[in-house]
């Protein structure tokens, strides 16, 4: 009868770059799955209005974008987001 050997637990994640390329995360709320991109500053280039708050994220903010995972190809339903704003509705939905 062999024993399977101890699984050691792992202290700590192994650290993920989070920079995966230009895909994104993909993020499940209830029902609905998303890909999250993380944009960073040098690549906030234009002003975008965040669907949480209403306000502008200006040029040059870091920020998220969230689009439905199920519309991978689809950029037409990308919403642009502080990452503040993104967490609390992920808070709210998941
Ligand atoms: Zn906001």
């Amino acid at each position: 009868m062999g024993r399977r050997p101890v699984s050691r637990k792992r202290s700590g994640a192994p650290a993920r770059p989070l920079s995966a390329g230009g895909f994104g995360t993909r993020v499940e709320l209830g029902e609905d799955a998303y890909q999250v991109r993380t944009v960073t500053g040098s690549g906030a280039v234009k002003d975008y209005r965040c669907p949480g708050c209403h306000q502008v994220i200006a040029a040059g903010t870091a920020h998220v974008v969230v689009w439905p995972a199920a519309d991978s190809g689809g950029v037409a339903d990308r919403r642009h987001w502080h990452a503040g704003c993104w967490r609390r509705e992920a808070g709210r939905r998941g």
